[in-house]
Order: structure tokens, then C-alpha cells, then sequence
């Protein structure tokens, strides 16, 4: 692109007279919406005058360039001061932000400008339209200045991103995925109910790596769909060898219901593992409710019929739609751990976490507080009447084969329990024998 090859020579030409160029890329939002509304005609026309208006501004120290069909760029070959750029890339958001007429109406669009400056870690024109690009999307989100610098952390994120992309593909082949399972109680009776599978990926020169790095990032790249696979096989088959009475809890990912597959790996898992039905927990969060309900409803009602029960995980952050709770067939509802702790100091929070539980059990959902970490807690939310418990206080999750111990240890305090209520049955008969 000529544009390009212009920018790449001023950048060449600098390096020895150490100045610096800028690229300032300035992207538009609203433009579906408007092609969608008006139509094509309106959306074509918006563009050529637009990039009329950026023309107009072309001379020696301002190359106006297109970068694709919906941004344009504003190259400074010679920068003297850094704040050039910024007072640039304002004095153009300005003049693209102006609206437009058509026909009998006025056509404005959102504007955002990423700027990058060259430098040592950048010195070529791809380089540079990259970081201008990832400054772009710093400078879309909502609520912020419609402008962004460059920042190189953004660039260690991105290449972080790629990293762990190339480590979970290699994770998926070389078998690096672990779960480890952590315990949920009964909140009367502390019983132990049922684990959740937590997916853990263990690098052999990184070590463990968070899901919460991990799956964000298999989400987006789409590998989470094979990861899930996996993670639902590997759960039924550590569970198989539990006590029937505890349940096993899995995490669902939105993807893993577009794949048309879900259905028939329940069924796989469940059948190749001989657990019955009823003690598969599946997982899901608002996000995947949100797409598009009636692919997901149907899928539910299919596994909810086979036998499933379908959970409502990390309710109380995002929207909270309470629609979900009726439209969808959930059989319980995790409450979120960032609720619970601000329950400890915020009365408004208590108030909503007891009505969340109210609310619930009124629906015939059973309710699980996640994130418990302190006495106080347990006995608030058993206070309320919150089902089960699940947290660091009762249990970390824990590897395959130290579930083992814990099982033992719940049996074992059962049992003591059972005998203690046999005793104190056996005097309470002895009292009414002799009263
Ligand atoms: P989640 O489903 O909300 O799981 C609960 C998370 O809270 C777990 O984090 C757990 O270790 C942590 N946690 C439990 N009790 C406490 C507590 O008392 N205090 C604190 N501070 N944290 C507690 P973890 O294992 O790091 O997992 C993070 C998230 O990653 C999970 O959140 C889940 O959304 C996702 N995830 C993990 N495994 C899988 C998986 O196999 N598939 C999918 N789709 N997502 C998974
Ligand atoms: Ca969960
Ligand atoms: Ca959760």
C-alpha cells in the first residue's frame, strides 16, 4: 500500500536524526446501525465525505491515508513534541464528529483516535499501525476520553494473549489440563453435597497458570469448546468413583452450546461413566443466556429432561436479568462471591443477598453462596436460609486425590453425629422412662 510504503520511508529516514513520527488511526462507531437504518447509499456516503473532510487537512507534515474501509490515519512524519500529536488527533475527532446531512436527517457517528509515536520498540510501519490500532481500542470504550496513546503494556497483553493461545493448544495435546474440585456443604447440616470441577493448567516451565487468565483467552479463540469437552469427560469420571450421593458440578462455557455437540457429550460422559443423570450439575452464567436464549433454551430443556440440573452461576454480577430465573430451567442459583463480601459491611447488600435467597426459594431454585470465607458469613447466609455453602472456609478446591480425605472425613463426622443423636435419643427415653 502506498500509504504505507510513505510511512515505512519517514520512519527509515528518522532513525538516524533521532525524531519521531506519529500515526493517529481513527476509527467510527455506529456504522451497522446506520447502514442497517438508512441503508447502504447513506452508510457510502458518510464515508467519502468523511475522508473529504480529512483531505482537506492533507500538507507536508500531515499524510492523510485510508486504512481499511472504515478507518482512516493521519500520519506526522517529522514530530518535534508528542502533544502535536494529541492536539492532532483532537482537532480531528472534532472535525469528524461534526454531523452530516442526508437527505432530510443528520448522520453522526462516534469517533475514536489511537495514537502511536515510533520509537525504539517501534521501527516499522506495521509495527506502528498495530500499536495505533490497540490504542484504538483503548480509546473506544465507553465512558473514556474518545482518544488513546499507544501503551506498550497493551502490547506485552497482547503478545501474552498469543503466548497463552500457542499454551493451551500445546496444554490440550501434551495433557497439562488438571481439575481440581473443591467441596460444597449443606449450610444446616454441614453435610458434604456435592465438588466443583475448576479446571487448572499446569505449565511444565510456567507452573500453574489462573483460569482466570486462561479461560477468557479460550473463550476467545475458541479452543474452550474442546477444553470443556475434556473437563465434562474427566469430571464423570473422577465422580464415578465417589459416593452416590455427591454431586458433581461442571462450568459451561456459551461456545460449548453452539457447537450442536453438548447434548450428545452429556450423554457420552454420563453413559461412558455409568453416573446417573441427576448427579451432573452443569454450570452456566448470564453470558450465555444473553446470545441467542432459544438455541440455548432448548438445549436446557434436552438436558434438564435427561436428568441434569442446570445451575446459575456468578448470580448478582452483570445484569441480573430477573427474567432468567423464570424463562430458563434452573434448579439452583450460585450466588456470587463479590455479593457475599460485600455483604459483611453494606446492609443494602444484606438486604439484597437474603431477598435473592427469598426470592429463589419462593421459584423453588435452591440457592449456593459462593466465595465463603469466614465464620461470619456461613452463619449470616445460613441465617437467610441459603441452601448450600461453598468456600475457602469449608474447602479449597482440591486435586483428584485428596478429594478422598475429604470424603472420609464428612463420612466419618456423620457417622460420629448419627451416634451422638442415638445417645441422646437413648436418654431422652431413659427420662420419659423414669419421668
Ligand atoms: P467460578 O465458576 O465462579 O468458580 C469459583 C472460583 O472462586 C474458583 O476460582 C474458586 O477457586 C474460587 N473460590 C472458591 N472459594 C473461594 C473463596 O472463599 N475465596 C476466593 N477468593 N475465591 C474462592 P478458579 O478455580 O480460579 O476459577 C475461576 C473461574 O474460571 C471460575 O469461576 C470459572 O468461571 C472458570 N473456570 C474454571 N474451570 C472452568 C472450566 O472447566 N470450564 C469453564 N467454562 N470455566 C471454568
Ligand atoms: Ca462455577
Ligand atoms: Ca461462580
Amino acid at each position: 500500500q502506498a500509504f504505507l510504503g510513505l510511512v515505512h520511508a519517514a520512519m527509515q529516514r528518522n532513525k538516524g536524526n533521532g525524531k519521531a513520527c506519529a500515526l493517529i488511526e481513527f476509527g467510527f462507531k455506529g456504522v451497522p446501525r446506520i447502514a442497517g437504518a438508512l441503508g447502504r447509499h447513506a452508510s457510502d456516503y458518510a464515508l467519502s465525505s468523511l475522508a473529504a473532510r480529512l483531505n482537506q487537512h492533507q500538507s507536508a507534515e500531515i499524510v492523510i491515508g485510508r486504512i481499511d474501509t472504515w478507518s482512516f490515519a493521519a500520519f506526522l512524519p517529522d514530530l518535534g513534541d508528542p502533544l502535536v500529536a494529541l492536539s492532532t488527533a483532537k482537532k480531528f475527532i472534532a472535525l469528524l464528529s461534526e454531523p452530516l446531512d442526508w437527505v432530510d436527517r443528520k448522520i453522526k457517528l462516534e469517533v475514536a483516535a489511537g495514537v502511536a509515536l515510533s520509537g525504539p520498540q517501534i521501527e516499522d510501519a506495521t509495527t506502528l499501525l498495530e500499536a495505533a490500532s490497540m490504542a484504538i481500542k483503548t480509546a473506544s470504550q465507553p465512558g473514556g476520553p474518545s482518544y488513546a496513546f499507544f501503551d506498550p503494556s497493551l502490547a506485552k497483553a497482547a503478545r501474552r494473549k498469543l503466548e497463552l493461545h500457542g499454551i493451551i493448544q500445546e496444554g490440550l495435546e501434551q495433557d497439562w489440563f488438571r481439575l481440581q474440585y473443591q467441596p460444597v456443604y449443606h449450610s444446616e447440616s454441614a453435610q458434604l453435597v456435592s465438588f466443583e470441577a475448576l479446571a487448572r493448567l499446569h505449565h511444565p516451565t510456567q507452573g500453574l497458570i489462573s483460569p482466570f487468565e486462561f479461560i477468557p483467552i479460550a473463550e476467545e479463540t475458541g479452543l474452550i469448546t474442546k477444553l470443556g469437552s475434556w473437563a465434562l469427560k474427566e469430571a464423570c469420571r473422577v465422580a464415578a468413583q465417589w459416593p452416590a450421593d455427591l454431586q458433581i458440578a461442571v462450568n459451561i462455557s456459551p461456545d460449548q452450546f453452539y457447537t450442536g455437540t453438548l447434548l450428545a457429550e452429556v450423554h457420552q460422559a454420563i453413559a461412558q461413566t455409568s453416573i446417573p443423570a441427576y448427579r451432573l450439575e452443569l454450570e452456566v452464567t448470564e453470558s450465555t443466556l444473553l446470545k441467542d436464549s432459544d438455541v440455548v433454551l432448548q438445549q436446557l430443556n434436552a438436558l434438564r429432561e435427561l436428568g441434569c440440573s442446570i445451575v446459575l452461576d456468578d448470580f448478582g454480577t452483570g445484569y441480573s436479568s430477573l427474567s432468567y430465573l423464570w424463562k430458563f430451567p434452573f434448579s439452583k442459583l450460585k450466588i456470587d462471591r463479590s455479593f457475599v463480601q460485600a455483604a459483611d459491611n453494606t446492609a443494602a447488600v444484606r438486604a439484597m443477598v437474603r431477598s435473592i435467597i427469598d426470592l429463589a426459594r419462593n421459584l423453588g431454585l435452591k440457592t449456593t453462596a459462593e466465595g465463603i470465607e469466614t465464620i461470619a458469613q456461613a452463619k449470616t447466609l445460613r441465617t437467610f436460609g441459603c441452601d448450600f455453602i461453598q468456600g475457602y472456609l469449608t474447602g479449597r478446591p482440591q486435586n483428584e486425590t485428596d478429594v478422598a480425605a475429604i470424603i472420609l472425613k464428612n463420612f466419618a463426622e456423620q457417622l460420629e453425629e448419627a451416634n451422638a443423636n442415638l445417645r441422646s435419643e437413648r436418654i431422652m427415653i431413659g427420662y420419659k422412662a423414669t419421668g
